[in-house]
């Protein structure tokens, strides 16, 4: 069982008391000092307290990087820098498998973030999804790792892709599917598949540099988890179980397909009421039976016991008007 990650958020934490219990005094100080130096109210530091390891939230890059720097100096990791959401006019309307999206906007590329192009149109993302990418992109230059490369993210108006593809989700525009690879050539759109595993074996192309891209698409408290093929998963809990910083590895789901690219998920907007999440992922890394049970047998069919039948998706009627314009 792995420790439950226990996140104290510092503007509350700090003033209540609640993390004294549990982190060392040179860490809160740091915090506290990220805090001070934070430009605006929406800045913040949050620590989560059992790993020594710190959130950065602020949309100025000034401040981010003037938080790394005291962060640096008492030891303190950054686990990450993202922008705190502010709320946006968009609005999701049921599930990531059955839903739809009014608000999305184009992301569009970058020197930063170049896209790999599957189909046209497929570039649409909920605001949140769009400040998730730009901070993914800064922070894996920040790494010294090469431009982000982006797969697709959704429709104008979500809903799904049509019968011709193989995403059974991205209709609410939180989803994104990253490449293994990076952009180290100015065009990539038909850049072919880079496999790191096949089946149980695990590929040369999965290189610490694809490894650091997996940690930091997934060390994002917007993130609600990442599909990645078993062999993916196992090999990171291979590596990084036993690291102090292994809290990513919860999120990391293993999934059929997913040898080529990640898919990230992010969590339903606070201000969609009518997004319906998944069911929570159960506690600790995934790193025990759960992974190995991806490469055992199945068991054995009963003949007796029946499945029961999955409860009938029904599309939001929201989706129904909204599809109606396009
Ligand atoms: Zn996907």
């Amino acid at each position: 069982m792995v420790k439950t990650m226990v996140r104290a958020a510092v503007l509350f934490a700090l003033a209540a008391g609640l993390i004294n219990a549990c982190s060392s005094p040179s860490a809160l100080d740091t915090v506290a000092a990220t805090r001070a130096q934070a430009r605006t109210t929406s800045d913040s530091a949050e620590m989560l307290s059992e790993q020594g390891t710190i959130l950065i939230a602020t949309n100025d890059f000034s401040t981010q990087e003037r938080m790394r720097a005291l962060a640096r100096q008492q030891n303190l990791a950054v686990l990450t820098t993202y922008t705190p959401y502010q709320g946006s006019t968009a609005r999701i309307y049921g599930s990531t498998a059955l839903g739809c999206i009014a608000g999305a906007v184009p992301v569009s590329e970058s020197p930063d973030l170049k896209f790999q192009v599957w189909g046209q149109g497929r570039n649409y993302a909920h605001p949140i999804m769009a400040q998730y990418l730009n901070d993914l992109k800064v922070r894996i230059k920040a790494q010294g790792l090469p431009p982000l490369v982006v797969g697709d993210i959704g429709l104008k108006y979500g809903g799904p892709y049509g019968p011709k593809s193989n995403h059974a989700s991205h209709n609410t525009d939180i989803d994104v599917d990253l490449p293994f690879f990076f952009a180290e050539t100015k065009d990539v759109s038909a850049h072919p598949d880079v496999y790191i595993v096949r089946g149980q074996k695990v590929l040369p192309t999965f290189t610490p540099e694809i490894a650091s891209l997996i940690i930091s698409a997934t060390s994002d408290p917007r993130v609600d988890r990442v599909f990645v093929a078993p062999m993916i998963k196992m090999r990171m809990c291979q590596l990084y179980e036993s690291k102090p910083n292994n809290g990513f590895l919860h999120k990391l789901r293993p999934w059929f397909g997913h040898q080529a690219h990640m898919h990230v998920r992010l969590k339903c907007p606070s201000d969609s009421p009518q997004c319906l999440s998944q069911a929570p992922i159960p506690a600790g890394t995934g790193c025990g039976y759960e992974v190995k049970s991806w490469f055992m047998p199945p068991p054995p069919q009963s003949k007796t016991v029946r499945p029961a039948p999955k409860p009938k998706k029904v599309l939001p009627q929201q989706c129904k008007i909204l599809w109606s314009h396009r």
